[in-house]
Formats: structure tokens, C-alpha cells, sequence
């Protein structure tokens, strides 16, 4: 626990721990090059419906189990229809600047739909700074107001990024919003059979796809043992 003189003004209490912060831009590409090591082909396509996958194996042969990690679009994605899926729009800014520490504020004075928090992107990717959580809101766009009132929140919990200094010393790399796939349920991790095939689902990771990559991936690739088994019983 920090102590009473630790924190910055407006603070009522604080932690520390150490953790991991994973660059996204170096990790995505780094996990399709292990992909291509290990023989996965892949192809871009759109599809309306997931029983559509199945036979779009590169062997020709129709493919033994689809997985469906669809992510948001499993809301309108035909044989699937999830309409427990939604967003939880999250907006960004990224800046040159650094801190001298990472940060995650919680209880944000304007409510629950607005977050702060503060992530250094290892090998020279920028700070981030986070941001929201606005549950329902399909805006792509980013709201100037809200860059403003994010920029200002980091700069009075981390005051190191501009050496004490307003917002107009952040140096703007590039803003940006995501949309969280949220799942009212949580996360779907189960097989069915759709169209005489089986489907495994892999969706609904909300704000923690990253951090529950591992353990969700090792429970896909039981089912899809376990729909493999039942096909070859047959
Ligand atoms: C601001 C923000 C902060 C976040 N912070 C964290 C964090 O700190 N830790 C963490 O773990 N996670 C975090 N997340 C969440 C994380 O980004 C998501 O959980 C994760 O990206 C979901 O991955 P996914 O592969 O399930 O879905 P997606 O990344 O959405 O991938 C779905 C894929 O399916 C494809 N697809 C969809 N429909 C079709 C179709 N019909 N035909 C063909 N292809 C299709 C899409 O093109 C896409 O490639 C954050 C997200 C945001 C927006």
C-alpha cells in the first residue's frame, strides 16, 4: 500500500506491483510469424455465415472443426447471431512522452463509462492513455472532449510524462478507439454443431482477450480434441 504522502492530490488510497505490459503491435505480429512457422495458412476473407469456414480448408478437403473467434462480429455473423455480444468502446491517445511509472485509476469522479490509465509500450512504442469503457457505444470516432479530459487525467496522476508541465507539452503520436467484444454471459468457450459441423466457440473476451489468451486457447484446443474424438467415433 502506498502511503498517505505517496499519492498524488485527490487520492484516497494506492497499491504497487510489479506486472507485464504487452506492446500489441509488437506481439500480434510476432504471434502470426510463430502461426507461419508452424505450417497455418491463412486467408482474408469475409464470411456470412460460419458454416461457410468449413470448406474453406486449403487442402480442399472439408475441415474437420471450425473455430469461431469472431469477436464482436459474432453478434451478426450468420449461424451464430450472439445477441449477447456488445461493445465496451474504449478511446485512446498515445504519446511520445514517457512516465516514471504505469497507472490504473480506479473511481473516475464522471463515472463508470470513463477510466485512467497510463501503459508504456516496450521498444520505443509510446504511452498509452486509456481511456474509457462506455458499454453499448458503436462510435468509431474519436471524441476530441474526451482526448482532452483522458490527457488531463494522466498528466495529474503521472505528472513525470510532461515534467509538471499542461497537456500541450503531451506529444501526440495518434489517437484512437476500440471496440471491447463484452459478453453478457462472459466469454463463450464451447462447441456445437451447426449444419452437421462442429464449431468451437472462442468469443466475448471483453477487456481481458490478452490477458486470458493462454488459458482460452487451451480450453478451444480441448474441445476441439474432444470434437475430433467424437467425428473419428463415427
Ligand atoms: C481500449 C482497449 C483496451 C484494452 N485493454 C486490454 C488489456 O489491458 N488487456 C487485455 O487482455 N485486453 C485488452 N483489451 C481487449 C482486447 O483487445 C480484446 O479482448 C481482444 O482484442 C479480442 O480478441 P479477439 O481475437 O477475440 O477479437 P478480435 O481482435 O476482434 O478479432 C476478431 C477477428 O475476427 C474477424 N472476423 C469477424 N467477423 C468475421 C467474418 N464474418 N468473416 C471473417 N472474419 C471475421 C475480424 O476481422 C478479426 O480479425 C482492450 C481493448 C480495448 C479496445
Amino acid at each position: 500500500m502506498l502511503r498517505k504522502e505517496e499519492l498524488p492530490p485527490g487520492f484516497d488510497s494506492g497499491s504497487t506491483f510489479t506486472s507485464v505490459c504487452i506492446n500489441t503491435s509488437l506481439y500480434l505480429p510476432y504471434l502470426v510469424s510463430q502461426c507461419l512457422k508452424n505450417g497455418v495458412v491463412f486467408e482474408r476473407r469475409i464470411l456470412d455465415h460460419v458454416s461457410v469456414a468449413k470448406s474453406l480448408h486449403h487442402s480442399g478437403d472439408s475441415a474437420d472443426v471450425v473455430v469461431n473467434c469472431t469477436g464482436i462480429s459474432a453478434r451478426k455473423l450468420g449461424g451464430v447471431m450472439d445477441q449477447n455480444m456488445m461493445p465496451a468502446r474504449g478511446q485512446t491517445v498515445l504519446v511520445r512522452n514517457t512516465a516514471d511509472v504505469m497507472c490504473d485509476v480506479l473511481g473516475i469522479e464522471t463515472g463508470d463509462e470513463e477510466v485512467c490509465y497510463v501503459m508504456q509500450r516496450a521498444a520505443g512504442g509510446g504511452t498509452l492513455l486509456g481511456g474509457s469503457y462506455q458499454k453499448g457505444n458503436w462510435d468509431s470516432q474519436v471524441d476530441p472532449n474526451l482526448a482532452i479530459r483522458i490527457m488531463k487525467r494522466a498528466i495529474d496522476v503521472c505528472p513525470s510524462l510532461t515534467g509538471g508541465k499542461g497537456i500541450e507539452h503531451l506529444s501526440v503520436i495518434r489517437q484512437g478507439v476500440g471496440l471491447r467484444p463484452i459478453r453478457t454471459n462472459g466469454t463463450r468457450l464451447e462447441k456445437e454443431k451447426i449444419d452437421g459441423a462442429w464449431v468451437v466457440h472462442n468469443y466475448g473476451h471483453g477487456g481481458y482477450g490478452y490477458q486470458s489468451s493462454y488459458g482460452c486457447s487451451q480450453a478451444a484446443l480441448k474441445l476441439i480434441e474432444d470434437a475430433c474424438r467424437i467425428r473419428s467415433r463415427l
